[in-house]
């Protein structure tokens, strides 16, 4: 029995390429400051909101069904007022509140209930140290999903919201903004009495900041103390949360229907067609390459990307061997990122997925060599080429005519006497000095397999 509830109010970013209301692109972090806005989304007088974006209604719509949450086909935007620098109008634009159906309600994700999921607008972002207000995020469209308080201990929490951030990056809607998040905490010691900290902004601090009020409520009860029911800020430099406002100051949001906005009505069709296109996710995959035998790590490390597991699906379709393949992208692709410090959003910015198949496509086929692989690789990342041209300019195909072999290494032999000595009075090693200059002579295009039982034969007749 757990003594703990956390439940969550997920803010995600949505990756659509316009804002909510207008035709403002959505930013980048690289975006200047108050660069992508215009009237409606900074909220001036007289400013009315635009048709709903489809692309964000779709992506709320999609999460909803990956969670089994009952879809609202009729809704509305309500006006969720409070007054803060960062929301110009003084109200915020939702599909929640009371007496409104979400676009997603109940559900279940994972072992963790769902209560609701709306699509919202995002506000600017405020910095109460300078007073400065960037209003590129203003506008943005959210999509929150309310989560039952059902995480009884943080590694669930932990271990959720990797499988949850993977599911958003599955479905290819997650923006590089990422999350954030209320975290809701409370422990049996007090009655489960609720304390909510607000606005949380990365998995790794969602766990923290739960932990760390975790003990400070087992701190306070221990003390003889109340808990109360309270909102807090975390701080993550000094990893501790610090009180807000009160409950008895909760926020009064005077929600009114929006006036400016229509009724929203999807139909069936519109759902059927996203059900259909609903990815596979993760932990499914997970169990789907566990038959592959592969260690723990290349699982993760193909399942942590939806863009490597395209790559290994699309190799299996061409039957080529599944270990190969997923040794070859788990090594080889985390080496090259490794060598840059990148992560893979920024394999998948290079927009190489074709030639990598390729480039896999070759290897298996031993029409390259795994070297030849390797070199090919670091100057696809580098800059985008045709594999199969640039091979063929090069001379990169691998020799497999062994008469060619045999000559090299004769070749190779005559060159090296002291070698050859050193393999006839035992020394076996002496050997891969042989093969290294057969290697050099074909520019790595040589199967390192065939030049060494080659050289043996060879070898042997000196
Ligand atoms: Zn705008």
């Amino acid at each position: 029995m757990s003594d703990i509830k956390i439940g969550l109010e997920i803010h995600v970013h949505l990756k659509t390429k316009e804002k909510l209301f207008c035709r403002c692109a959505v930013p980048t972090s690289q975006t200047q400051m108050n660069r992508t806005i215009c009237p409606i989304c900074t909220g001036q007088p007289g400013s009315k909101p635009m048709l709903v974006n489809k692309a964000a209604l779709q992506a709320v719509t999609q999460i909803a069904l990956l969670f089994n949450s009952e879809i609202s086909k009729k809704m509305y935007f309500q006006r969720k007022h409070y007054t803060w620098p960062d929301m110009p109008t003084g109200y915020q634009r939702t599909i929640s509140g009371p007496n409104v159906q979400c676009n997603g309600m109940g559900g279940e994700f994972l072992g963790i209930g769902i209560e609701e999921i709306h699509l919202e607008e995002d506000p600017a972002a405020w910095d109460p140290q300078t007073g400065e207000i960037n209003y590129n995020r203003s506008g943005m469209a959210l999509c929150e999903v309310v989560t039952k308080p059902e995480f009884t201990s943080l590694k669930k929490l932990e271990e959720w919201l990797k499988e949850f951030i993977l599911a958003l990056k599955y479905l290819k809607i997650l923006h590089e903004f990422g999350i954030k998040s209320d975290v809701n905490v409370s422990i049996k010691e007090s009655g489960y009495s609720r304390v909510e900290i607000k606005n949380v902004s990365s998995p790794t601090n969602i766990v923290k900041a739960a932990q760390v009020e975790i003990e400070r409520q087992r701190e306070t009860v221990k003390k003889g103390d109340k808990i109360k029911q309270e909102t807090r800020r975390y701080n993550d430099e000094l990893e501790t949360t610090e009180f807000m406002r009160s409950k008895e100051n909760a926020q009064d949001y005077r929600f009114t229907p929006e006036p400016d906005l229509p009724i929203i009505e999807i139909d069936n069709e519109f759902i059927e067609e996203l059900k259909k296109n609903l990815p596979e996710l993760a932990y499914q995959k997970r169990e789907k390459y566990a038959k592959y035998k592969f260690d723990e790590e290349t699982i993760e490390v193909l399942v942590s990307n939806v863009y490597l597991t395209e790559i290994f699906e699309f190799a299996l379709e061409k039957e080529l061997n599944p270990k190969e393949v997923g040794l070859f992208l788990k090594r080889e692709i985390l080496r090259i990122l490794n060598y840059h410090t990148h992560d893979f959003e920024e394999l998948e910015k290079r927009n190489i997925k074709e030639e990598l198949i390729t480039l896999i496509t070759l290897l298996a086929k031993e029409t390259i060599s795994y070297t030849t692989a390797q070199k090919i690789l670091e100057i696809l990342y580098d800059k985008k080429i045709n594999v199969e041209e640039y091979i063929e300019k090069n001379n990169l195909k691998q020799v497999q005519d062994t008469s060619i072999i045999v000559e090299l290494v004769q070749k190779a032999l005559k060159s090296a006497p002291k070698a050859v000595e050193d393999y006839k009075e035992g020394n076996t090693k002496s050997l891969n000095f042989i093969v290294g200059l057969v290697m050099r002579e074909t520019k790595g295009t040589a199967n390192p397999q065939i030049v060494n039982k080659i050289l043996l034969e060879e070898v042997q007749k000196l």
